[in-house]
C-alpha cells in the first residue's frame, strides 16, 4: 500500500502591508507522511503562533503552501479539481476548537447532520439518511433518540462537539484534522471525547491528527508528536519518549509546566531562563528564550537523530546524525 497523505518541507509566509511588506513564515520546511494502510493518531503540539493551526488550514486545503508540495494519494492537493476536489473534501474532515461554532441557533441537529449527506450525496431516501446519522451519532457515543430534533441550546457543549466528531464522521472521512477538539469542552468531559477519536481510528480506520497546546492530551490520545514552535519542528517522536524524556530545550520547557504527578520527571527541574524574544529569521528560533543558546545557534539548527524514535532541532545533539525533515515520519510510531 503507498501513502495517503505527504507533505514535503512544506512552508507557509504571510506577507503584511503593501509597502516594505513584512514577511511572516508560519510553517518552515514541515515534512509529514501519512500510510494508507496504518491509520494512526499523531499529535501537533505548540503554542499560540507555533504555527499548527496554519497546517490545519493547509491540511483542509483552506491555504495553499508557499512552497513545498502536499500530496493526497499521490496527487498534489493544490492541482485537484472537479470529483477529486469533492472527494478530497469528503476524505479530509475537520473538528475545531469551538463546538458552538459551526451550529445555527435556529436549526436541529438534524438539519446540521443532514446538509452534509445531501451535499455529498450519501444517502437515496429519507431513512437511509436517519439511518446514516443515528450510525455516526452512536460511534461517537451519542443517543441518537437524546440529540435528534434538539436545538443547540438544549445540548450541553459536550454533546456538540461529539456531535460535530459525527458531522465529520458521516462522510466517512480517512484523515480527521482536530484542531483544539476539547480545549473549549469541559474538563470532566475531555477524556470522554479523546477516548471517542481514539475509537474513530481503531474502528473506522481514519488518521487523526491532532493540533493541540495541552500535553496532557497528547500524551493520552497519541502515539507520536511533532512539537513546533515559531512555525519549526523543534522535536518529534514517540509520545513516550518526547514527554517522558523531553530533549530539545523548548520542549523541556513545556513538560516542565505540566503539574503531573504521575510524570517521571519532577515539576521545576529544568529552568528556564526568559530572554527577550530572538526575532532573528536565521537562527535556532528557541535562542532567546533558550539557557543553552551557544554561539553556533545563530544559525539554525538541522533535525538531529537522537533515537530510534526521537528527533531534535539543537546544537545540544551536533554529535548525532542530521535527518532531512522528509525522513522525520520514519522515526514516528503509528
Ligand atoms: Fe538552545 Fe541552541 Fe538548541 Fe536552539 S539550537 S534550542 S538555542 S541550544
Amino acid at each position: 500500500m503507498g501513502n495517503l497523505l505527504e507533505l514535503h518541507e512544506v512552508t507557509k509566509v504571510y506577507s503584511r502591508g503593501l509597502i516594505n511588506a513584512k514577511e511572516n513564515v508560519a510553517l518552515r520546511d514541515f515534512s509529514l507522511t501519512l500510510k494508507d494502510d496504518e491509520p494512526t493518531i499523531l499529535t501537533v503540539a505548540g503554542e499560540s503562533g507555533s504555527g499548527k493551526t496554519t497546517l490545519a488550514m493547509l491540511l483542509l486545503g483552506f491555504i495553499e503552501a508557499t512552497k513545498g508540495q502536499i500530496l493526497y494519494d499521490g496527487r498534489d492537493i493544490s492541482t485537484l479539481e472537479g470529483k477529486e476536489k469533492l472527494a478530497y473534501r469528503r476524505e479530509v474532515q475537520a473538528v475545531f476548537q469551538d463546538p458552538f461554532a459551526v451550529f445555527n441557533p435556529f436549526y436541529t441537529v438534524d438539519h446540521l447532520l443532514t446538509v452534509p449527506i445531501r451535499h455529498f450525496k450519501l444517502a437515496k431516501s429519507r431513512a437511509e439518511a436517519r439511518d446514516k446519522m443515528e450510525e455516526a451519532l452512536t460511534a461517537v457515543g451519542l443517543r441518537p433518540e437524546d440529540v435528534l430534533g434538539r436545538f443547540p441550546h438544549q445540548l450541553s457543549g459536550g454533546q456538540r462537539q461529539r456531535i460535530n466528531v459525527a458531522r465529520a464522521l458521516l462522510l466517512r472521512p480517512r484523515i480527521l484534522v482536530a484542531d483544539e477538539p476539547v480545549s473549549m469542552v469541559d474538563a470532566s468531559l475531555r477524556a470522554s471525547i479523546l477516548e471517542t477519536l481514539r475509537n474513530l481510528q481503531r474502528d473506522y480506520g481514519v488518521s487523526i491528527i491532532y493540533i493541540t497546546h495541552d500535553l496532557t492530551t497528547a500524551y493520552h490520545i497519541a502515539k507520536s508528536i511533532i512539537v513546533l514552535y515559531r512555525g519549526a519542528v523543534m522535536e518529534a517522536g514517540d509520545v513516550d519518549a518526547v514527554i517522558k524524556n523531553p530533549q530539545h530545550p523548548y520542549t523541556r520547557l513545556l513538560v516542565d509546566s505540566i503539574p503531573w504527578p504521575n510524570l517521571d520527571q519532577r515539576w521545576g527541574e529544568h529552568s528556564i531562563i526568559a530572554r527577550e524574544a530572538n526575532e532573528d529569521s536565521d537562527g535556532c528560533p528557541f535562542r532567546g528564550r533558550c539557557p543553552s543558546a551557544m554561539d553556533i545557534c545563530s544559525t539554525r539548527p538541522p533535525l538531529f537523530e537522537i533515537g530510534p524514535h526521537q528527533t531534535a532541532a539543537c546544537y545540544l545533539y551536533e554529535e548525532k546524525p542530521k535527518i532531512v525533515p522528509d525522513r522525520v515520519s520514519e522515526l514516528l510510531p503509528v
